[in-house]
């Protein structure tokens, strides 16, 4: 199907981004087989097009309005559901190393036929929790960049993401507008796993009354191997 691009260009620009041909072609692909595979299975309540591109799309680039993407080079993106923000992500900054992890196996499923059929490289989608992958050699502490969307507090969401991070990297928790609360609630669970609070980006999607926060947390020192606790445990349990 042919859609129309035009608002969602005007947005991005207003962003500083821009996009080519190929990617709003890509955009359409993935928009396809999302409402595809929605009707057979739970990936979105949202599912009218300029919805979409709205409030997945154009929220999950927004990060690189915030950070120079170009220089990210390993990014793993924890619970990306239906592939957000890693999928938009991938195709706005093709350069990117993306690993989209989610506890859901029919989510990997999907994720793995939108990657074929997007002919995108250098993207993995993998089915596991995040408090078992953190404990693996070849991800624990391997990632430049962990984001992650509409998870889990704050307090959790750093122990199932800040472990994926080297020391120098960031952890980028995409949150809603009023986050003030929930930051103070996990000052301890960051500090203890390695974290520093850098700065938290306020931000508004253009045109909308859509806002969201970018809490940048910086890896400043290794996480210790008792975290995360076993799989299940950080949800329940803050620290
Ligand atoms: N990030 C997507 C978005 O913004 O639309 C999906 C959000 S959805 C509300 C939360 C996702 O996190 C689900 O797909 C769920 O399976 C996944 N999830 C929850 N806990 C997880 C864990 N411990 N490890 C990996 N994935 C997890």
């Amino acid at each position: 199907m042919n859609y129309n691009f035009d608002k969602f260009e005007q947005k991005l620009l207003q962003l500083h981004l821009s996009m080519t041909d190929l990617m709003k072609n890509q955009f359409s692909q993935y928009y396809d087989l999302m409402c595809e595979w929605n009707k057979v299975m739970n990936l979105t309540a949202i599912t009218e097009f300029d919805e979409v591109i709205e409030k997945h799309f154009l929220d999950s680039v927004a990060l690189g309005a915030f950070i120079d993407l170009k220089h990210e080079k390993r990014i793993i993106d924890i619970g990306t559901g239906a592939g957000f923000p890693g999928i938009p992500l991938k195709i706005l900054f093709p350069e990117l190393d993306i690993l989209l992890v989610d506890s859901l196996k029919k989510r990997i499923v999907f994720l793995n036929e939108v990657i074929q059929k997007l002919e995108i490289s250098n993207i993995c989608a993998v089915h596991g929790r995040a408090e078992d992958f953190a404990h693996k050699k070849d991800y624990r502490e391997k990632y430049d960049l962990c984001v992650s969307r509409a998870v889990a507090h704050l307090s959790c969401l750093s122990e199932y993401c800040i472990p994926f991070v080297k020391r120098g990297g960031m952890f980028v928790a995409y949150k809603s507008a009023e986050i003030t609360e929930e930051l103070t609630q996990s000052e301890r669970a960051i500090e203890i796993l390695g974290g520093k609070l850098s700065k938290v980006e306020k931000f508004q999607l253009p045109d909308t009354e859509y806002g969201r926060s970018f809490v940048f947390i910086e890896k400043v020192n290794h996480t210790l191997k008792t975290y995360p606790r076993k799989a299940g445990t950080p949800v329940r349990c803050h620290l």
